[in-house]
């Protein structure tokens, strides 16, 4: 029996995240399906409409 190593997909675990937009791995948030450093989502999110984050 050969080994067999079950893949594991890279996307998770910290770090692992590039940001959409502007491609920084720094700490990037994953909520409302959008993957954005925090800079980049406090921008996205001002846009939307989310103007908690400021
Ligand atoms: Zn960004």
């Amino acid at each position: 029996m050969g080994k067999f190593k079950p893949v594991k997909p890279k996307t998770i675990g910290r770090g692992a995240q590039k940001c959409q937009r502007c491609g920084s791995r720094d700490a990037v948030i994953q909520k409302y399906n959008l993957y954005l450093c925090r800079q980049c989502f406090r921008e996205i999110a001002y846009t939307m409409g989310f103007k908690k984050y400021s």
